[in-house]
């Protein structure tokens, strides 16, 4: 059974602002080290419950933040940027499920520990209609492939925005946020020991949860925050302006629409200025 693990950061216990997330953040070198030890419960829960093969993806920023060395040194690390499946990279139908590791909910939430959706420059993002963020994207790439996501810890947001889109999916709530960049946290220890539990449970107790399919072409739209991410945006080829900050696309599949949008996630923050 091969577990892929997808890891970023501001659903880590005990981040809380971009002193944490940012990379020249005063908190980050603690944050990156909360990130590598949330994993290795995760990966720890998993080859314990009978997983042969752990595939683990750092996600943040440009995917340098997993301490190699510290890392369980059963699972292979997927690294740097940028990648065409972005958070999701070597996902493929040869995997049993997908574990998200310290995600957070989708821009513009309440009561969420620094919400985005890939770059604040982005407002909303859909697929057909449904408003999703990362957990959504990344869980539709999982499911193109019929893989599940079985298990996402992250912040309370991020455990109901999975549970509202992958019913039955297992949560585990590591924090939970007041407002975007303060929040209650358990102990780190005991964080991961509640993660090492619930990753060992989502493969010994697996959850009726079903992959995130979205069959056939698949529309994007993107709200970005400024007109001039928008422009830049609708600079990708077969893109419709659909107002002064929406661009839409449709791909032929999910995979077509995703790689659409990481472009544009790219694009939306070429100029340093907004
Ligand atoms: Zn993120």
């Amino acid at each position: 059974m091969k577990i892929y693990i997808s890891a970023d950061i501001e659903g880590v216990g005990s981040v809380a602002r971009h002193e944490h997330s940012r990379v020249d953040g005063r908190e980050y070198p603690l944050a990156r080290r909360l990130m590598t030890n949330e994993v290795n419960a995760a990966i720890r829960g998993a080859f314990e419950a009978g997983a042969m093969d752990v595939t683990v993806s750092d996600s943040h920023n440009v995917g340098l933040n997993l301490l190699p060395e510290e890392l369980d040194e059963r699972a292979r690390l997927v690294m740097g940027s940028p990648r065409t499946l972005s958070m999701m990279h070597g996902i493929d139908a040869t995997f049993s499920a997908a574990f998200f590791v310290g995600y957070h909910a989708m821009g513009g939430t309440m009561d969420a520990s620094i919400v985005h959706t890939f770059t604040g420059r982005i407002q909303e993002v859909h697929f057909n209609g449904v408003k999703i963020g990362e957990i959504g994207l990344n869980a539709a790439l999982a499911g193109h492939f019929g893989v599940p996501v079985a298990f996402v810890a992250g912040d309370l947001a991020a455990c109901r925005e999975a549970e509202a889109l992958l019913p039955g999916v297992r949560t585990l709530a590591v924090k939970e946020a007041i407002g975007a960049y303060a929040a209650i946290c358990e102990h780190p220890a005991k964080t991961c020991r509640a993660i090492h539990a619930a990753a060992m449970e989502a493969i010994t107790n697996p959850p009726k949860v079903k992959p995130l399919v979205f069959s056939g072409e698949v529309e994007l739209t993107v709200r970005c925050t400024t007109a001039s991410g928008a422009d830049r945006a609708g600079m990708i080829p077969r893109t419709k302006r659909l107002d002064d900050l929406t661009v839409s696309y449709v791909g032929s599949d999910v995979i077509e629409a995703f790689k659409a949008f990481n472009t544009m996630s790219c694009l939306v923050e070429l100029v340093p200025f907004i």
